[in-house]
């Protein structure tokens, strides 16, 4: 597919091209194995030596169409599907980093990640290092040691809502020669393409915005193919020396930069972690992705209006959305997701507390919900739910003040949901 094609119609035609006869919706290939007519051609796949399917744990043709579209939406060389967004991130880190190596990540990012980086990574046996992602350069590059092998950050920062100076921190990783890895979740292909301003590698948890109904966890992996690996051998042996767990093949000589990241997290990392998403998913994904860039301008706009109105209200204390003009995220909103960011905010209500647990009792549209990024408005109060178990103190050092309420705008008319906003205030 021609990747200088538009968002609109990638979303619609790429990763899949029916030839005559065939069905013209990806057909779910239901099936965990494919037959082959002689053992020497099955053995050529398992070699890695021929393209082909035979077991739906590493590759299944469903999935990879699936792939295909996101990848062709990043503008990156090759994709694949993981069973969740956790997954992705974990198989894109471990990827390149193994016991006595060390991460730079950004101190704003999803709690699951930020879980799985400092709690079970550690234990094994990768360091990590946490910066804030506001940080100067000079500070940045103290964060890295000559163990590093990655950088990483959020595109937006889920719950935080950070913008992440992408350029700088692409910069930074390079001059150390390590990749950045963006998680685009929140901004999606459609607002912000990470590789255009310089990262290396993107994940996505599929399950919010892409697939954007709250049908089905899933994530993806994406790779730039502008990395060269090949330059430093002696950082990333596992993509640059022979994989004796698949009869010495080594990478970056049989796939290029285009194909040598992805392929090693297939053939390795999906065959013994096994957490691949099942065709059924990725089919209901690929539903999700056609409308992609359509509900992602609903949701931001609808965002937009909601944070202008809470932004004027009297009874409002502070509003975070890197849409409204002054938010301390404006200017980089602006340059890298010029034309949105994402339907995600949060605010604070004069009252603390007290006001946001009000506040939530009355919500009618809005439900109550730990999710994000789908079509029904949703809201949390994390001091009453989420983070219950945290004190005041606590909480504010997490940068999830006691009253913060995040509010996910979904796709209902706006009409209605600031009339439900404005009941919910009034019982405050
Ligand atoms: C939800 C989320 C994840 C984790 O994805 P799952 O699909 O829930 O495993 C990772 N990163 C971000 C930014 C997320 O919002």
């Amino acid at each position: 597919m021609d990747n200088k094609l538009r968002t609109e119609t990638l979303c619609i035609q790429a990763g899949y091209s029916p030839k005559s006869g065939e069905p013209r919706q990806i057909p779910i290939y239901q099936s965990t194995t494919f037959k082959y007519a002689t053992s020497e051609d099955m053995g050529k796949l398992f070699d890695l030596e021929a393209e082909g399917y035979f077991y739906s744990r590493l590759q299944n043709p469903t999935c990879d169409a699936v792939a295909a579209k996101i990848a062709a939406l990043e503008g990156g060389t090759a994709a694949m599907l993981t069973s969740s967004g956790q997954a992705a991130t974990f198989m894109a880190v471990f990827n390149i980093a193994g016991a006595g190596d060390h991460i730079v990540a950004s101190s704003a990012i999803y709690g699951g990640s930020f879980n799985l980086f400092n709690v079970t990574m550690r234990r094994m046996g990768i360091d990590f290092t946490f910066v804030d992602p506001d940080c100067t350069e000079e500070e940045l590059n103290a964060a890295f040691q000559p163990n590093t092998k990655a950088l990483f950050g959020e595109t937006i920062a889920n719950p935080a809502l950070n913008v992440l100076d992408i350029e700088k921190f692409a910069r930074v990783a390079h001059a150390h020669g390590v990749p950045l890895i963006v998680d685009n979740t929140f901004a999606t292909p459609v607002n912000c393409r990470p590789f255009e301003w310089g990262a290396d590698i993107v994940t996505h948890s599929t399950t919010k915005y892409m697939d954007g109904h709250a049908s089905a966890v899933g994530g993806c992996i994406v790779d730039s193919g502008k990395f060269d690996w090949t330059r430093y051998p002696d950082k990333f042996p596992g993509l640059c020396t022979p994989d004796d767990s698949y009869h010495g093949v080594t990478y970056t000589e049989r796939f290029g930069l285009a194909g040598a990241f992805i392929t090693k997290c297939t053939a390795q990392l999906m065959r013994d972690f096994g957490c691949c998403q099942s065709p059924q998913t990725a089919y209901i994904l690929n539903l999700g992705l056609e409308s992609l860039p359509f509900r992602m301008k609903q949701h931001c706009s609808n965002a937009q209006i909601i944070a202008k109105y809470l932004s004027e209200h009297e009874k409002v204390a502070w509003v975070k959305y890197c849409g409204l003009e002054g938010d301390k995220y404006y200017d980089l909103a602006q340059k890298y997701m010029p034309n949105g960011s994402c339907g995600v905010i949060s605010f604070g209500l004069k009252g603390g507390r007290k006001a946001a647990e009000t506040f939530m009792k009355h919500l009618r549209l809005g439900s109550i919900e730990t999710h994000v990024a789908d079509s029904r408005t949703c809201c949390l109060h994390p001091a009453s739910a989420t983070h219950r178990q945290m004190t005041d103190e606590q909480l504010d050092a997490a940068g999830v003040g006691a009253d913060l309420i995040r509010l996910s705008c979904g796709l209902e008319n706006v009409q209605d949901l600031l009339e439900d906003l404005a009941q919910a205030i009034e019982n405050v």
